[in-house]
Protein backbone atom coordinates (compact mmCIF):
# COMPACT_ATOMS: atom_id res chain seq x y z
CA UNK A 1 0.00 0.00 0.00
CA UNK A 2 2.97 2.34 1.03
CA UNK A 3 6.17 2.41 -0.90
CA UNK A 4 7.97 2.40 2.72
CA UNK A 5 6.81 -0.23 4.86
CA UNK A 6 5.04 1.24 7.86
CA UNK A 7 6.90 1.76 11.53
CA UNK A 8 6.00 -0.81 14.25
CA UNK A 9 2.15 -0.57 15.24
CA UNK A 10 2.82 -0.48 18.68
CA UNK A 11 0.05 1.16 21.12
CA UNK A 12 1.27 3.36 23.53
CA UNK A 13 -0.52 2.88 26.72
CA UNK A 14 0.65 6.07 28.47
CA UNK A 15 -0.85 8.09 25.22
CA UNK A 16 -3.97 8.02 27.79
CA UNK A 17 -6.71 10.76 28.23
CA UNK A 18 -9.81 11.04 29.95
CA UNK A 19 -12.09 12.63 27.26
CA UNK A 20 -14.82 12.76 29.90
CA UNK A 21 -15.05 11.80 33.06
CA UNK A 22 -14.86 7.78 32.87
CA UNK A 23 -14.04 7.27 29.39
CA UNK A 24 -10.41 6.93 28.41
CA UNK A 25 -8.81 6.71 25.15
CA UNK A 26 -5.19 5.60 24.54
CA UNK A 27 -4.08 7.86 21.28
CA UNK A 28 -3.29 6.21 18.03
CA UNK A 29 -0.74 9.41 18.29
CA UNK A 30 -1.19 9.04 14.11
CA UNK A 31 0.74 5.81 13.82
CA UNK A 32 -0.18 3.98 11.12
CA UNK A 33 -2.12 0.52 12.25
CA UNK A 34 -2.45 1.93 15.58
CA UNK A 35 -6.22 2.67 16.20
CA UNK A 36 -7.80 4.55 18.82
CA UNK A 37 -8.42 2.14 21.97
CA UNK A 38 -11.42 3.37 24.22
CA UNK A 39 -11.72 2.45 28.04
CA UNK A 40 -15.34 3.31 29.52
CA UNK A 41 -15.86 2.92 33.24
CA UNK A 42 -19.57 2.63 35.04
CA UNK A 43 -19.71 1.85 38.61
CA UNK A 44 -19.38 -2.21 38.27
CA UNK A 45 -18.00 -3.09 34.79
CA UNK A 46 -15.36 -1.27 32.52
CA UNK A 47 -15.50 -1.43 28.64
CA UNK A 48 -12.64 -1.64 26.43
CA UNK A 49 -13.25 -0.79 22.82
CA UNK A 50 -10.97 -2.46 20.58
CA UNK A 51 -7.10 -3.42 20.96
CA UNK A 52 -4.85 -3.33 18.79
CA UNK A 53 -3.00 -5.59 16.84
CA UNK A 54 -0.95 -8.71 17.86
CA UNK A 55 -0.64 -10.43 21.12
CA UNK A 56 1.90 -7.90 22.78
CA UNK A 57 -0.59 -4.65 21.69
CA UNK A 58 -3.42 -6.46 22.90
CA UNK A 59 -1.57 -7.24 26.74
CA UNK A 60 -1.02 -4.04 26.92
CA UNK A 61 -4.24 -2.89 26.84
CA UNK A 62 -4.86 -5.26 28.80
CA UNK A 63 -3.00 -4.01 31.72
CA UNK A 64 -4.12 -0.38 31.18
CA UNK A 65 -7.50 -1.27 31.15
CA UNK A 66 -7.07 -3.26 34.48
CA UNK A 67 -5.31 0.08 36.12
CA UNK A 68 -8.27 2.26 34.87
CA UNK A 69 -10.95 -0.64 36.37
CA UNK A 70 -9.36 -1.82 38.96
CA UNK A 71 -11.67 -5.00 40.50
CA UNK A 72 -14.52 -3.60 37.56
CA UNK A 73 -15.32 -6.65 35.73
CA UNK A 74 -13.85 -6.34 31.96
CA UNK A 75 -15.94 -6.65 28.36
CA UNK A 76 -14.40 -6.33 25.57
CA UNK A 77 -16.18 -5.34 22.21
CA UNK A 78 -14.79 -4.35 18.51
CA UNK A 79 -15.41 -1.73 16.46
CA UNK A 80 -14.97 -3.86 13.57
CA UNK A 81 -12.82 -7.05 12.60
CA UNK A 82 -10.31 -5.51 10.86
CA UNK A 83 -6.17 -6.49 12.09
CA UNK A 84 -5.71 -3.14 13.87
CA UNK A 85 -8.17 -3.15 15.90
CA UNK A 86 -9.09 -6.99 16.76
CA UNK A 87 -6.33 -9.08 16.51
CA UNK A 88 -5.18 -8.50 19.99
CA UNK A 89 -8.03 -9.88 21.67
CA UNK A 90 -6.22 -13.16 22.81
CA UNK A 91 -4.69 -11.53 25.42
CA UNK A 92 -8.80 -10.41 26.70
CA UNK A 93 -9.29 -14.00 26.29
CA UNK A 94 -10.49 -15.76 30.11
CA UNK A 95 -10.09 -11.84 31.45
CA UNK A 96 -12.86 -10.15 29.93
CA UNK A 97 -16.34 -10.93 28.50
CA UNK A 98 -16.23 -10.90 25.14
CA UNK A 99 -19.46 -9.28 22.70
CA UNK A 100 -19.29 -8.89 19.22
CA UNK A 101 -22.22 -8.40 16.92
CA UNK A 102 -23.37 -11.58 14.80
CA UNK A 103 -21.77 -9.53 11.63
CA UNK A 104 -18.54 -9.04 12.62
CA UNK A 105 -18.02 -12.69 14.34
CA UNK A 106 -19.32 -14.36 11.04
CA UNK A 107 -16.80 -11.58 8.98
CA UNK A 108 -14.00 -12.31 11.37
CA UNK A 109 -14.41 -16.03 10.71
CA UNK A 110 -14.70 -15.85 6.90
CA UNK A 111 -11.32 -13.24 6.66
CA UNK A 112 -9.80 -13.86 9.70
CA UNK A 113 -6.84 -15.88 8.49
CA UNK A 114 -6.52 -14.25 5.03
CA UNK A 115 -6.08 -10.65 6.75
CA UNK A 116 -3.73 -11.98 8.83
CA UNK A 117 -1.55 -13.28 5.94
CA UNK A 118 -2.02 -10.15 4.13
CA UNK A 119 -0.80 -7.56 7.07
CA UNK A 120 2.08 -10.04 7.53
CA UNK A 121 3.18 -9.32 4.31
CA UNK A 122 3.09 -5.17 5.23
CA UNK A 123 6.54 -5.21 6.53
CA UNK A 124 8.82 -6.49 9.06
CA UNK A 125 7.50 -4.77 12.26
CA UNK A 126 3.75 -5.46 11.06
CA UNK A 127 5.05 -8.82 10.93
CA UNK A 128 6.36 -8.84 14.25
CA UNK A 129 3.30 -7.61 15.96
CA UNK A 130 1.28 -10.43 14.56
CA UNK A 131 3.83 -13.18 15.61
CA UNK A 132 1.57 -15.50 17.82
CA UNK A 133 -1.72 -14.15 16.54
CA UNK A 134 -4.62 -16.57 17.65
CA UNK A 135 -8.30 -15.34 16.04
CA UNK A 136 -10.54 -15.92 19.51
CA UNK A 137 -14.42 -16.61 19.42
CA UNK A 138 -16.67 -14.12 21.21
CA UNK A 139 -18.03 -15.03 24.31
CA UNK A 140 -21.55 -13.11 23.62
CA UNK A 141 -22.88 -12.37 20.56
CA UNK A 142 -25.96 -10.48 19.89
CA UNK A 143 -28.23 -10.02 16.92
CA UNK A 144 -29.83 -7.17 15.43
CA UNK A 145 -29.36 -3.92 15.27
CA UNK A 146 -28.60 -2.54 18.66
CA UNK A 147 -27.72 -3.86 22.42
CA UNK A 148 -27.40 -2.02 25.56
CA UNK A 149 -25.00 -2.81 28.42
CA UNK A 150 -25.08 -1.56 31.66
CA UNK A 151 -21.71 -0.67 33.51
CA UNK A 152 -23.21 -0.12 36.41
CA UNK A 153 -25.12 3.83 36.61
CA UNK A 154 -23.63 4.09 33.06
CA UNK A 155 -25.61 2.63 30.01
CA UNK A 156 -23.00 2.26 26.87
CA UNK A 157 -25.06 1.20 23.41
CA UNK A 158 -23.70 -0.66 20.73
CA UNK A 159 -25.09 -0.02 17.00
CA UNK A 160 -24.86 -2.16 14.09
CA UNK A 161 -25.87 -0.60 10.71
CA UNK A 162 -24.90 -3.23 7.92
CA UNK A 163 -22.66 -2.99 5.00
CA UNK A 164 -20.31 -0.10 5.53
CA UNK A 165 -16.62 -0.09 5.89
CA UNK A 166 -16.98 -3.53 6.22
CA UNK A 167 -19.77 -6.45 7.01
CA UNK A 168 -20.46 -5.96 11.07
CA UNK A 169 -19.30 -2.13 11.94
CA UNK A 170 -20.43 -1.26 15.26
CA UNK A 171 -20.37 2.43 16.88
CA UNK A 172 -20.19 2.41 20.85
CA UNK A 173 -22.26 5.23 22.37
CA UNK A 174 -21.86 6.55 25.64
CA UNK A 175 -25.02 8.55 26.06
CA UNK A 176 -24.73 10.30 29.34
CA UNK A 177 -21.54 11.89 27.80
CA UNK A 178 -22.10 12.11 23.99
CA UNK A 179 -19.36 10.31 23.32
CA UNK A 180 -19.34 7.61 20.16
CA UNK A 181 -16.31 5.66 19.05
CA UNK A 182 -17.15 5.27 15.65
CA UNK A 183 -14.16 2.97 14.31
CA UNK A 184 -12.89 3.32 10.61
CA UNK A 185 -16.21 4.92 9.82
CA UNK A 186 -14.13 8.02 10.15
CA UNK A 187 -11.01 8.55 10.51
CA UNK A 188 -9.55 12.60 11.44
CA UNK A 189 -7.70 13.71 8.54
CA UNK A 190 -6.59 10.81 6.96
CA UNK A 191 -8.31 10.03 3.69
CA UNK A 192 -11.03 7.03 4.68
CA UNK A 193 -9.83 3.52 4.24
CA UNK A 194 -11.58 1.85 1.35
CA UNK A 195 -10.64 -1.37 1.96
CA UNK A 196 -11.84 -2.67 -1.58
CA UNK A 197 -9.16 -5.94 -2.58
CA UNK A 198 -11.61 -7.85 -5.07
CA UNK A 199 -11.89 -10.17 -5.80
CA UNK A 200 -10.42 -11.13 -1.95
CA UNK A 201 -12.35 -8.47 -0.11
CA UNK A 202 -15.45 -6.39 -2.07
CA UNK A 203 -17.50 -5.51 1.03
CA UNK A 204 -18.00 -1.85 1.12
CA UNK A 205 -20.93 0.04 1.13
CA UNK A 206 -20.30 3.73 0.70
CA UNK A 207 -24.29 4.42 0.39
CA UNK A 208 -24.83 3.17 3.59
CA UNK A 209 -22.06 4.12 5.10
CA UNK A 210 -22.46 8.14 4.41
CA UNK A 211 -26.22 7.68 5.52
CA UNK A 212 -24.57 5.67 9.04
CA UNK A 213 -22.45 9.31 9.18
CA UNK A 214 -25.43 10.86 8.87
CA UNK A 215 -27.31 9.47 11.02
CA UNK A 216 -24.50 9.66 13.78
CA UNK A 217 -23.84 13.23 12.86
CA UNK A 218 -27.74 13.90 14.03
CA UNK A 219 -27.36 12.54 16.91
CA UNK A 220 -25.34 15.49 17.71
CA UNK A 221 -22.11 13.64 19.18
CA UNK A 222 -20.06 15.99 21.96
CA UNK A 223 -16.76 13.79 21.42
CA UNK A 224 -16.31 11.40 18.57
CA UNK A 225 -13.51 9.16 18.93
CA UNK A 226 -12.51 8.21 15.15
CA UNK A 227 -10.73 5.00 14.41
CA UNK A 228 -7.49 7.11 13.39
CA UNK A 229 -6.56 10.41 14.04
CA UNK A 230 -7.42 13.14 16.61
CA UNK A 231 -10.43 13.00 19.35
CA UNK A 232 -13.26 15.94 18.04
CA UNK A 233 -16.47 16.67 17.15
CA UNK A 234 -19.36 15.87 14.63
CA UNK A 235 -17.10 17.90 12.18
CA UNK A 236 -14.92 14.88 11.67
CA UNK A 237 -17.90 12.27 10.61
CA UNK A 238 -19.31 15.75 8.50
CA UNK A 239 -15.95 16.03 6.50
CA UNK A 240 -15.72 12.14 5.90
CA UNK A 241 -19.20 11.86 4.71
CA UNK A 242 -18.60 15.19 2.38
CA UNK A 243 -15.29 13.65 1.30
CA UNK A 244 -17.34 10.47 -0.04
CA UNK A 245 -20.63 11.94 -1.49
CA UNK A 246 -18.28 14.25 -3.65
CA UNK A 247 -15.58 11.63 -4.54
CA UNK A 248 -18.65 9.76 -5.70
CA UNK A 249 -20.85 11.67 -7.57
CA UNK A 250 -16.96 12.64 -9.57
CA UNK A 251 -16.49 9.31 -10.54
CA UNK A 252 -19.89 8.48 -11.52
CA UNK A 253 -19.61 11.48 -13.93
CA UNK A 254 -16.31 10.55 -15.23
CA UNK A 255 -17.21 6.86 -15.42
CA UNK A 256 -20.21 8.58 -17.80
CA UNK A 257 -17.39 10.02 -20.19
CA UNK A 258 -15.93 6.83 -20.75
CA UNK A 259 -13.01 6.83 -18.77
CA UNK A 260 -12.07 3.71 -17.02
CA UNK A 261 -10.86 2.90 -13.50
CA UNK A 262 -7.07 3.25 -14.57
CA UNK A 263 -8.20 7.01 -16.23
CA UNK A 264 -10.24 8.22 -13.36
CA UNK A 265 -7.03 7.62 -11.19
CA UNK A 266 -4.76 9.07 -13.16
CA UNK A 267 -6.66 12.27 -13.71
CA UNK A 268 -8.94 12.52 -10.48
CA UNK A 269 -6.32 11.26 -8.03
CA UNK A 270 -4.07 14.09 -8.06
CA UNK A 271 -6.22 16.44 -7.96
CA UNK A 272 -8.08 14.67 -4.49
CA UNK A 273 -4.88 14.90 -3.03
CA UNK A 274 -4.39 18.58 -3.38
CA UNK A 275 -8.11 19.18 -2.42
CA UNK A 276 -6.46 17.66 1.34
CA UNK A 277 -3.33 18.76 1.61
CA UNK A 278 -3.59 17.95 5.52
CA UNK A 279 -5.07 14.59 5.41
CA UNK A 280 -2.84 11.39 5.31
CA UNK A 281 -2.47 7.76 4.24
CA UNK A 282 -3.57 8.98 0.36
CA UNK A 283 -2.82 5.41 -1.05
CA UNK A 284 -6.86 5.24 0.52
CA UNK A 285 -7.77 7.65 -2.41
CA UNK A 286 -7.38 5.29 -5.12
CA UNK A 287 -8.91 2.34 -3.47
CA UNK A 288 -12.23 4.53 -2.89
CA UNK A 289 -11.76 5.24 -6.59
CA UNK A 290 -11.81 1.74 -7.94
CA UNK A 291 -14.67 0.98 -5.54
CA UNK A 292 -17.01 4.20 -7.10
CA UNK A 293 -15.88 3.04 -10.79
CA UNK A 294 -16.86 -0.19 -10.47
CA UNK A 295 -20.16 0.59 -8.70
CA UNK A 296 -21.09 3.17 -10.81
ZN1 LIG B 1 -10.92 -0.80 9.25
Amino acid sequence: MTDNPPPPPHVDPNAVTEVAPGIYVISDRRVPLVPNIGIVLGKEAALVVDTGMGPENGRKVLAAAKRLAGDRKLILTLTHFHPEHGFGAQAFKGEATIIYNAAQRDELTAKGPAYLGMFRSFGPGVAAALEGTELVAPDEVYAGDAHSIDLGGRLVEFSTYGLAHTRGDQVIGVPDAGVVFVGDLAEERIFPIFPWFPPDDADIDADNWARVLGLLEAAKPWIVVPGHGSVGGAEILSAVRGYMLDLGRRVAAEVKTGRNADEIVAELGPKVRAEHPDWEAPEWIDFAIRYFAAKA
